[in-house]
């Protein structure tokens, strides 16, 4: 059939990617990325791998190489490649976020009650309570003595390691619990992760158990461990999240699925793109920032002024008479996070028309923010048509969306935080089911989609 020449429909990445070649290369992206997602599921764990690739390629903390990585916190980096302009014709910037939705333990969080040792969490971002029941949970975070040292915590994801859980309510009990509302029937101070079930010994002197014996019998597992002790866990950063690792999803193997992945998908696809991209023009950044999921704010957040510090370096080393504002207002960023994608099963909740789709490549958002874009940094049109020219003219597949039914609800992410120093920015990034779930769900040809969008956008003049 004729394409019609005034009408517009997107085009499905499979299609678009449907050679022999491209199957090779998807493939081997998805396997990199799969491995990337089972390792990093901490904001830490995720700026010490970027750290780690950013330093085999030959990026320094020095500017003299034009290869610059500016780590901060181990929890937000930037990285930036000095282009062949100078920056006063401006960065293209890729921002994305390392944090994600989980349970962290609180800071005095053992207790006993009947029959175990539980840590007490309180939940970091936006998560719906009930998934995170009834499923194996991993440990990952620091613990920091005293003196200052470290200790990294990895627990539950070795196969030979045991994990951890959040026990429910079984269906035999749940009848005044089934009348509830979701945000009723599942509290924040029930999120208790079982850590242990074994008392520990009796001394050979003592009648009886020791009081608290299976948080005692947890405490000298943990001591023995790491040499720590409860007051320790006060200087702790322990997060629960799902145990195990990130698997294909479909007889196709074509969907990816593991927790992490808003934004993580965004991380690794701006990290490979930044790792391949040709001799860019223009000096090309990334950001990957924390705190992301509970509003930007705090130090490694995007309303800091780390990116300013690390701009303002690079200034002060490849072009010293140029002023910040300029740089800044001649720069182009996309703001690369996941998009909601149209739900099979709650079709209900998107306007179809404006509802990311997965497997149509990566998907600008124009703006984000809620009912009457409130909170939203809207990219402008002259933006918006610049760069679909940059996708078009490589012949990737791109699509246009917004998050859901205009009533509904919505979201934010850095975009704003970018567009206050005077930038051009959008939403950028690949749809996602089942987002902020423990097992989320991304298309192998959007995750490949995305990274040629972000080098096409890097390599663009
Ligand atoms: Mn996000
Ligand atoms: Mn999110």
């Amino acid at each position: 059939m004729e394409k019609d020449p005034y009408a517009y429909t997107p085009v499905s990445g499979w299609e678009t990617y449907n050679t022999p070649e491209h199957a090779e290369a998807m493939e081997s992206l998805a396997r990199r990325y799969l491995e990337f997602l089972s390792e990093c599921k901490t904001e830490r764990e995720t700026v010490a791998y970027v750290q780690r690739r950013l330093r085999d390629a030959g990026y320094t903390e020095e500017h003299n190489g034009g290869a610059v990585v500016r780590p901060f916190r181990g929890k937000a980096l930037f990285a930036a490649r000095r282009g062949t302009l100078p920056l006063t014709r401006g960065l293209h910037l890729i921002s994305a976020h390392a944090d994600s939705p989980r349970l962290d333990f609180k800071q005095r969080p053992l207790i006993e009650q009947p029959g175990v040792a539980q840590a007490k969490t309180h939940y970091y971002g936006g998560i719906r309570k009930y998934q995170w029941l009834a499923r194996p949970l991993a440990l990952h975070g620091v613990i920091v003595r005293r003196n200052g040292e470290r200790v990294s915590v990895i627990l539950g994801e070795d196969p030979a390691e045991p994990v951890f859980t959040i026990a429910d309510l079984l269906p035999h009990l749940a009848q005044k619990q089934n009348t509830q509302t979701v945000t009723d029937a599942f509290e924040a101070e029930k999120l208790n992760v079982i850590l242990g079930h074994r008392p520990a010994d009796k001394g050979a002197e003592d009648k009886d158990a020791p009081k608290d014996a299976v948080k005692k019998h947890v405490l000298e597992l943990l001591g023995r461990k790491y040499d720590i002790t409860e007051e320790d866990l006060v200087s702790a950063e322990l997060q629960a999240v799902p145990a195990g690792p990130a698997r294909r999803v479909g007889l196709d193997a074509a969907l990816l699925g593991g927790y992490g992945q808003d934004d993580r998908i965004c991380v690794f696809t701006a990290l490979e793109a930044l790792l391949s991209a040709d001799a860019p023009q223009h000096t090309v950044g990334v950001i990957f920032w924390d705190k992301e999921e509970i509003g930007s704010d705090g130090a490694t957040g995007a309303s800091s002024r780390f990116f300013q510090y690390c701009v303002e370096d690079c200034i002060a080393a490849w072009q010293p008479e140029a002023r910040f504002s300029e740089v800044m207002l001649a720069t182009r960023a996309l703001s690369a996070d996941v998009q909601a994608a149209l739900d099979p099963d709650w079709q209900d909740v998107h306007e179809k028309q404006n509802a990311a789709q997965l497997g149509y490549g990566a998907c600008f958002s124009k703006f984000t923010g809620s009912r009457g874009k409130y909170g939203a940094s809207e990219a402008d049109a002259e933006y918006v048509g610049w760069l679909r020219g940059v996708l078009n003219a490589r012949n990737i597949p791109w699509q246009m969306a917004e998050c859901g039914r205009v009533d509904l609800g919505g979201g934010g992410t850095v975009a704003l935080f970018l567009a206050a120093y005077g930038m051009s920015v959008i939403d950028l990034g690949p749809a996602v089911l089942s987002m902020h779930s423990p097992f989320e769900l991304s298309s192998a040809v959007d995750l490949y989609a995305t990274v040629e969008a972000y080098k096409a956008f890097m390599e663009s003049c």
